[in-house]
């Protein structure tokens, strides 16, 4: 089958390298090139996968100087692939100027489906995931209270993705602006050796990682406004005070 796309955006495992398709490999495969986060990181899923390719450095710091190049390369006929460190390009990763700015120059683009931290978080939750706003990372500094109030009304299911050394900060924070007994779940670790999922009130939650430093990658998902889960209480699924790593030096396989 021929692929005719030029810019493909292709996702890779947020822990598990099992989580990655035949069709993402067999891209990175035939692509003449592939626009990399970090080439090191990529370097050691290919290197698993036994695949050899040019990389080229694509990154937060650099993407606003090289898409001029690399839309000349891509429009001269070659075939590239856009990967991040884990997960969905452009999902709380660099993509989004590139790909934006080969929509403008007429250039297919074509996003394979695969991992995303967001998803099994949400899903794991519980909680309502029909409709649900998924927010990435909140405003460190300018802008974090206003949308936290902003927030506090929603009533679809919120997705927040948070560091582990902000985890505390910010669940007493949402307990301030949602209310300490709105449901929240922190899904840490996802698709890693101590996957764990803790469910419970944002006080309950708050009360059971203030004691403890926290590693690892989170999802923070919190339920809408005026859905409370019925009769909850803290709940703890898998995980233990371990950091898996993260998926290139921790394969779960
Ligand atoms: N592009 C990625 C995606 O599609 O999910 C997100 C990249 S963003 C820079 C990194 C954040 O995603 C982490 O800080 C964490 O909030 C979340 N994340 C990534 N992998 C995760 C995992 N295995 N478990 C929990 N959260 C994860």
């Amino acid at each position: 089958m021929s692929e005719k796309t030029m810019l493909y955006i292709v996702p890779t495992p947020i822990g598990n390298l099992e989580d990655i398709t035949f069709r993402a490999l067999r891209i990175l495969k035939e692509v003449d090139f592939i626009l990399a986060e970090d080439t090191r990181t990529t370097g050691k899923l290919l290197n698993h996968y036994g695949i050899e390719k040019k990389m080229i450095p694509h990154h937060q710091f650099n993407e606003h100087k090289t898409i001029e190049n690399i839309l000349t390369r891509i429009k001269t006929g070659f075939t590239c692939a856009l990967v991040s460190d884990a997960g969905t390009p452009a999902i709380s990763d660099p993509g989004f100027l590139l790909i934006r700015a080969c929509i403008r120059e007429k250039i297919e683009v074509e996003c394979l489906p695969g991992p995303t931290a967001f998803v099994p978080a949400l899903v794991n939750s519980g909680f309502a995931s029909g409709h649900f706003v998924f927010e990435g990372f909140l405003p460190h500094k300018k802008g974090r209270h206003t949308r936290l109030s902003i927030l506090a009304n929603e009533e679809r299911t919120l997705i927040f993705y948070e560091s582990p050394h902000r985890l505390v900060k910010s669940l007493v924070q949402l307990s301030e602006y949602f209310g300490s007994d709105r449901f929240a779940c922190v899904c840490r670790e996802l698709t890693k050796i101590h996957e764990e999922t803790i469910r419970g009130t944002l006080t309950e939650l708050i009360a059971h990682f203030e004691t403890k430093s926290v590693k690892g990658e989170i999802v923070i998902v919190v339920e809408g406004k005026n859905k409370k889960t019925p009769g909850g209480t803290l709940t703890v699924v898998g995980g233990d005070d371990g950091d898996g790593g993260d998926w290139n030096g921790q394969n779960n396989v």
